[in-house]
C-alpha cells in the first residue's frame, strides 16, 4: 500500500509498539491501565526524567475513578494503604456565598417526584435554609464526618448506589452514580502503579529525552535520550506534563488558552502534618474562597494536602503562600511551599499522527472540582477505545479528539458558573467574575436556569462527567444567581415531595448513626492488613 503522508495511511508504523514519556500520574496510570487492557499484545516502554520532577500535586479525584482501579483488578485493600488514601464523598464548597456559610456538592443522584427534581421542589417548599442537606443525605454524612463503608467494609445501601460489583469503564456507567472518589497521595499512587506496570511487563527507563525526531510526514519517528541513545516506537503518548514536549513542542500542536474566562493561573501548595489520633479526617475535599482565588484541602492519612489557587493578576506569589500558611496555622511552620503555574487550556487535538498527550501536556481546568485525573482516566479508556490499526485510520483520532475536547470544554463551562454564581463580590477579583466573559453556550443556559433548574436538555450536551445534579448543586449552592421554582409546582399535589424530604431526613440520621467516622474506619483498615 502506498504511503499517504496527509494521514500515515498505508504505513508500517506499528501501533502495539507504545512509547510513554513521562511518569507521573498521566504516565504511571495509562502504562498500567495499557498493560491490563492489551496484556502482552503491547510492548511498552516508559521514559522518566531523574531531575524533571512530577507536579507533585493532584490528590482528589471524581468518583469514576473507582473504575480505573477495578480494571486493574485492585480492591481497596490492595491500594488504598499503600497511597494513604481516604474517602471522598463531596466537595464542600466554603465561604463562597459569605463567610461562614457552606454547602456541599456530593456524589449522590438527585431524587425527583411527579418528574420534578427535588431542588426544584425545595426552591417551592424549602424545609430548612441548607438545600443539599434536604435534597441529599451526603451532606449530613460529610457534617458529620462519617465514612461511606461500615466497619465491616460493607457500602452503605442507597438505592441509586451502581453494583459494585461489575467492574467496567466510565463509558459503561452513565447512568448510576457511585456514592464516593478518593483522596490518595500523588507520589505514592505512581510508586504503586510503577510496580503494577513493570511487574506486568513495562519497560521502565529513567533518562531525559533530549529531542523528539519527526519523520518526512510529520510523526514521531523516535525519541533521544541523554544516556539510553534512541527509542523507537509507533504509538508516542506524551505525559510530560505542561512542557507538552512532543505534542506542542515538537510537533507544533497550538494550545488554546481559556484564560479569558478562568483567570486563575498559579497555585502554591504546602503538605501539612496530621494526627490520625486526634484530626478528624474529613470525607470531603473542602475550597475555601480567598481574596483571589480559593485553598483546597486534602484530608490524606496522616497529612493535609493544601493549596491556594489564585490569578496573577490580582495576587503576588508571596502574599498567596504568606495567606496560606496564615490559613493553615502553626501546622505549616516546617511545610515547604511547592508554587506552581498553571497553562489552562487544552491542546486544540490532543491526538495528532501518532502522538496521543494525556495529563496536563493535553489540557487542564483548573483544580477546583478536581478533574484533571478524571481527564486522564478519560483519555485511557477513549484510547483503547480508539487504539489505531496497522492502516492508522484517521477517522479513530477525530473520534477521540472529539471525545476529548467536549470533556474538556464541558468542564469549563462548569467551572466558570462557580464563580458567576458565587454571591461574593467584595472585592475587584470577584467582581469581576460577575462581568468577565464567559462562553457563549453558558451565556444561553444561565438565561435558561434563572427559569427552570438545569436538567438533561439544558446543560452541556455532551459527555463531560458532571451530570444535571451538579449544576442544580452550584447553582443553589453558590447564591449569586436567583432560581426559581417550575410555575407548575404550585399547582402540583406536594404530599409525595415532602415524604421524600422526609425519607431523606430519615436516611441521613440513620446512616449517621450507624456508619463509623472515617478515622475509625481507616484505622481498623490499616490494623487488618
Ligand atoms: P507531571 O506530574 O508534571 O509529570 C510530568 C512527567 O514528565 C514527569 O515524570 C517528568 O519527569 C517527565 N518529563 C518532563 N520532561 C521530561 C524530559 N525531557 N525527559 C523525560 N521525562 C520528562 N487533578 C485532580 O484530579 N485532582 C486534584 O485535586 C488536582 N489538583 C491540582 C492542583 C494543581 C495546583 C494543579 C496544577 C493540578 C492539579 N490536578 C489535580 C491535576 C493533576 O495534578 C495532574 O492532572 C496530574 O498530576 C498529572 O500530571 P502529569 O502526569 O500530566 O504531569
Amino acid at each position: 500500500m502506498a504511503n499517504d503522508p496527509s494521514t500515515g495511511q498505508g504505513t508500517e508504523t506499528a501501533a502495539n509498539d507504545v512509547v510513554i514519556v513521562g511518569g507521573g500520574t498521566a504516565g504511571w496510570m495509562t502504562a498500567a491501565y495499557l498493560t491490563a487492557a492489551f496484556g502482552d499484545r503491547v510492548k511498552i516502554t516508559l521514559v522518566e526524567s531523574a531531575s524533571v520532577g512530577t507536579i507533585g500535586v493532584g490528590e482528589a479525584t471524581f468518583s469514576d475513578i473507582r473504575h480505573f482501579f477495578e480494571f486493574l483488578g485492585l480492591a481497596e485493600r490492595d491500594w488504598m494503604p499503600a497511597c494513604n488514601a481516604t474517602y471522598k464523598l463531596a466537595v464542600r464548597f466554603q465561604d463562597w456565598r459569605e463567610p461562614g456559610h457552606h454547602f456541599y456538592h456530593p456524589f449522590e443522584q438527585l431524587r425527583s417526584v411527579l418528574g420534578f427534581p427535588m431542588t426544584d421542589w425545595w426552591l417551592r417548599y424549602p424545609t430548612t435554609s441548607r438545600f443539599d442537606v434536604d435534597c441529599f443525605v451526603m451532606a449530613s454524612l460529610c457534617d458529620a464526618g462519617r465514612s461511606p463503608r461500615y466497619a465491616d467494609g460493607r457500602l452503605l445501601e442507597q438505592e441509586f448506589v451502581e453494583n459494585e460489583e461489575i467492574p467496567s469503564t466510565i463509558a459503561e456507567y452513565q447512568g448510576a452514580q457511585f456514592p464516593y472518589a478518593y483522596h490518595f497521595e500523588a507520589h505514592l499512587l505512581a510508586k504503586f502503579l510503577t510496580r503494577y506496570a513493570t511487574q506486568r511487563g513495562v519497560r521502565h527507563i529513567v533518562d531525559n529525552v533530549v529531542d523528539v525526531a519527526l519523520d518526512e510526514r510529520g510523526w514521531v519517528s523516535h525519541i533521544q535520550t541523554e544516556e539510553n541513545g534512541q527509542i523507537d516506537g509507533g504509538v508516542f503518548v506524551d505525559c510530560t506534563g505542561f512542557r507538552a514536549l512532543l505534542l506542542n513542542k515538537a510537533l507544533g500542536e497550538p494550545f488554546e488558552s481559556y484564560q479569558d474566562t478562568l483567570p486563575n493561573d498559579s497555585a502554591v501548595a504546602l503538605q501539612v502534618p496530621m494526627d490520625m489520633d486526634r484530626d478528624p479526617i474529613r470525607p470531603c475535599t473542602t475550597a475555601t474562597a480567598q481574596d483571589a482565588g480559593w485553598i483546597w484541602t486534602i484530608p490524606l492519612i496522616s497529612r493535609i494536602g493544601t493549596g491556594y489557587v489564585y490569578a496573577r493578576d490580582y495576587l503576588e506569589p508571596e502574599e498567596a503562600e504568606r495567606t496560606l500558611r496564615e490559613f493553615v496555622g502553626p501546622a505549616a511552620k516546617d511545610a515547604t511551599a511547592n508554587h506552581i503555574r498553571m497553562r489552562i487550556g487544552r491542546s486544540r487535538r490532543s491526538w495528532v499522527n501518532n502522538c496521543v498527550a494525556i495529563g496536563l501536556s493535553s489540557g487542564f481546568v483548573e483544580p477546583l472540582e478536581s478533574t484533571g485525573i478524571f481527564f486522564i482516566h478519560y483519555a485511557i479508556e477513549q484510547l483503547v477505545k480508539y487504539f489505531p490499526g496497522l492502516d492508522w485510520d484517521p477517522s479513530l483520532r477525530t473520534q477521540y479528539n472529539n471525545s476529548m475536547n467536549h470533556v474538556m470544554d464541558g468542564v469549563r463551562e462548569f467551572l466558570v458558573l462557580h464563580y458567576r454564581a458565587a454571591k461574593r463580590q467584595d472585592n475587584q477579583y470577584w467582581r469581576d467574575t460577575k462581568t468577565r466573559v464567559i462562553p457563549d453556550s453558558l451565556a444561553e443556559r444561565l438565561e435558561m436556569w434563572g427559569s427552570k433548574v438545569p436538567d438533561a436538555s439544558t446543560v452541556y450536551s455532551r459527555y463531560h462527567g458532571l451530570p444535571p445534579y451538579s449544576y442544580n448543586c452550584i447553582l443553589l449552592g453558590m447564591g449569586g444567581i436567583d432560581v426559581k421554582p417550575s410555575p407548575a409546582l404550585s399547582l402540583a399535589d406536594e404530599k409525595a415531595a415532602l415524604a421524600e424530604f422526609q425519607l431523606i431526613a430519615g436516611k441521613a440520621k440513620e446512616l449517621v448513626q450507624k456508619l463509623p467516622t472515617q478515622n475509625e474506619y481507616f484505622k481498623r483498615m490499616r490494623n487488618e492488613i
